[in-house]
């Protein structure tokens, strides 16, 4: 009996490992006391793979602390190529609870190095997805020297989130600066940090709004991403700063907005 396969799936999804000898003896056990349901016969039973024709939808109330105790907590990010979170034609786009645990073990790997998150990186090209589980916004004077605040387009590789929907909706009515939906990459992004235009980067998902990010370590070096030049004692950008604020109005009700459902009683 070959363990070597279960116990190569536990170190992959960061799971306690097990002790070979004691699992087999523990199966021999269970086979013992499952013996009367041992069919006689051979290709009796047939286990397999098959859409659910029942399923439960839940809905969980809980009451969450601030995200922030102090303030905005600016992160530190390591550029991960040697794991992939998603790629086209999987379903890295879709909120799939067996997408998490694959990213466990990277998360604990850059950890380990004093990182916050993985930013997830894809293909030859360097391209940048997503950081941890969050989508990645960076907001820089691009090449033909606009402001610009871009995310990467739903090509597959990025999860639809509804923040991200929001950041570019309301940057969009705002009219201040371009939006785009394109592929970035790292050595574009370094690029832009030697020739400092790049203004503020930020993650976004439910659980935080935005994230700011402070650093990437990329291939050896660790690039420093800027916050606040007005205010250095500042975890987070302007633009970072104002996303939050305005998002946050809108969830508290504070702001009058289609996106608020108020619930009577
Ligand atoms: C949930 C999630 C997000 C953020 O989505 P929201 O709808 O904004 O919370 C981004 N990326 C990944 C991989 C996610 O799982």
């Amino acid at each position: 009996m070959n363990m070597n396969r279960l116990l190569r799936s536990c170190q992959r999804l960061a799971l306690p490992e097990f002790d070979k000898a004691q699992l087999l003896e523990s199966i021999k056990k269970l086979l013992l006391v499952d013996e009367r349901w041992i069919p006689s016969e051979r290709d009796t039973e047939s286990l397999g793979v098959g859409p659910s024709n029942q399923a439960k939808i839940f809905v969980i109330n809980c009451p969450v602390g601030p995200y922030y105790k102090t303030g905005f907590a600016a992160v530190s990010l390591a550029a991960t190529s040697n794991y992939v979170r998603a790629w086209p034609g999987g379903t890295g786009d879709a909120k799939v609870g067996g997408n998490y645990a694959p990213g466990i073990r990277p998360q604990v790997e850059v950890a380990q190095k004093g990182y916050a998150q993985n930013l997830w990186l894809f293909g030859e090209e360097d391209f940048l997805t997503e950081v941890g589980t969050m989508n990645l916004f960076v907001f820089w004077k691009n090449a033909e020297g606009e402001l610009e605040l871009v995310t990467p387009p739903l090509d597959g590789t990025i999860l639809p989130g509804v923040t991200r929907d929001s950041i570019l909706t309301l940057a969009k009515q705002w009219g201040e600066f371009k939006v785009s939906e394109k592929k970035v990459t790292m050595p574009q992004l370094v690029e832009a940090l030697k020739e400092k235009r790049v203004v503020e980067m930020f993650g976004a998902g439910t659980a935080a709004i935005v994230s700011p990010i402070k650093n990437i370590f990329y291939k050896g070096t660790d690039w420093a991403i800027p916050l606040d030049p007005k205010d250095p004692s500042s975890q987070a950008g302007a633009l970072t700063k104002r996303f939050a604020d305005t998002i946050m109005g809108i969830q508290y009700g504070e702001i009058p907005h289609e996106w608020s459902v108020v619930v009577k009683p």
